[in-house]
């Protein structure tokens, strides 16, 4: 690893004295950014409207920490999934969804996670480390670019659904959205941000104090207690009560629906005191629910359960007027689908 610094991390601002203080124009602050940012250049060599001299003092003080996507996989039904090293050799996966009318990456926040969620490949691997905003960034711009190369049109829409929790790695997640969505970065709407959390009330109450414009979804599984913690068992340490208040402090604050991910397992929670329970968790504040397919990682004790569990749910939920959605799974044959990321090509 070099012990230059990465150019990156440094602000406009930043990289304006650095060109002043090695006797250049301030405005060359202004063109290396743009070419970092808005032109995502992997290397000092691509600023080509730089002359000689400035890219060989660029490479002397700085490196670029770029992202390289090793290899992907694509899918029958059109999702492919990026195999992306990081500056220090660690691997995490990226995934482009593309549906007829718009194309969705799934970002990863974290090498590994720390939660220990029982359905989830990726709670098998252990924590390394926090991705970096950039390393953050850079998923979303490779996987901006393989749209327009294939589909002819920008990335639509961008969910942190990958591996990782992103509310245990809060600041670099919040720089990165802010790139993306900055006109010098992607120039993105926020609104077409989803930021998936397991449920961390006290990160739910810090994003609402800093009302961001982008959406929320919760990994609810269960509005039951007891059948939440032991398929998600550090959620013990976060009563559904302080779940719930976090999400009210949330939409007081910032006025935005509440998306749940829920997943039906056969014995778990297709049962109609679960339904019973998810309703009731609803009507705390607005929201809608995604009842998402489970993919499966061999774990014996998870089943997805029968269409007509599905369909129970389905009629309780809209019965009391609660939006409803069923996500079906994408990328399943390449193990690109949720819960799935697991660096198994490795
Ligand atoms: N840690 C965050 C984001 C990553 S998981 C979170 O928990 O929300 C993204 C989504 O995939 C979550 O809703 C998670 O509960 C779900 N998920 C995990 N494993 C799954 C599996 N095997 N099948 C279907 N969904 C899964």
């Amino acid at each position: 690893m070099s012990s230059k610094t990465d150019i990156r991390s440094l602000t406009k601002e930043q990289l304006r004295d650095f060109f002043v203080k090695n006797g250049d124009k301030s405005f060359r602050g202004n063109q290396v950014y743009e070419w970092l940012w808005s032109k995502s250049a992997h290397t000092f060599e691509d600023m080509t409207n730089l002359s000689l001299e400035t890219r060989k003092m660029l490479v002397e003080h700085f490196v670029i920490n770029h992202i390289v996507v090793d290899n992907f996989q694509r899918s029958k039904d059109g999702t492919v999934k990026n195999v992306v090293t990081l500056h220090d050799g660690l691997i995490v996966e990226s995934v482009l969804i593309p549906t007829n009318s718009r194309t969705t990456a799934c970002v990863s926040s974290q090498v590994g996670c720390s939660l220990d969620c029982l359905f989830c490949a990726t709670a098998r691997l252990k924590k390394m480390r926090n991705l970096n905003p950039d390393e953050i960034f850079d998923q979303v711009s490779a996987i901006n670019d393989e749209s327009l190369k294939t589909y002819n049109h920008k990335l639509s829409n961008i969910v942190f659904m990958g591996m990782g929790e992103p509310l245990m790695n809060y600041n670099n997640i919040l720089l990165a959205i802010d790139k993306i969505t900055s006109p010098e970065g992607l120039g993105m709407s926020p609104r077409r941000i989803t930021v998936s959390t397991s449920g961390i009330p006290k990160m739910i109450r810090k994003l609402a104090d800093d009302e961001v414009k982008f959406n929320l979804a919760v990994s609810l599984h269960s509005g039951i207690e007891e059948v939440r913690n032991k398929i998600m068992p550090f959620s013990k340490a976060f009563p559904l009560t302080e779940l719930k208040e976090s999400l009210e402090y949330w939409y007081s604050k910032t006025e935005s629906r509440v998306t749940y991910e829920y997943v039906v397992w056969k014995g778990i929670n297709d049962n109609r005191e679960a339904i019973d329970a998810l309703v009731a968790f609803c009507k705390n504040v607005p929201c809608k629910v995604n009842l998402i397919e489970y993919n499966s990682i061999d774990e014996p004790d998870f089943v997805q359960a029968t269409d007509m569990a599905i369909d129970d749910y389905i009629s309780v939920l809209e019965m009391n007027d609660i939006i409803v959605n069923v996500r079906r799974s994408r990328g399943k044959d390449i193990d690109a689908a949720c819960g799935q990321l697991a660096n198994k090509t490795i």
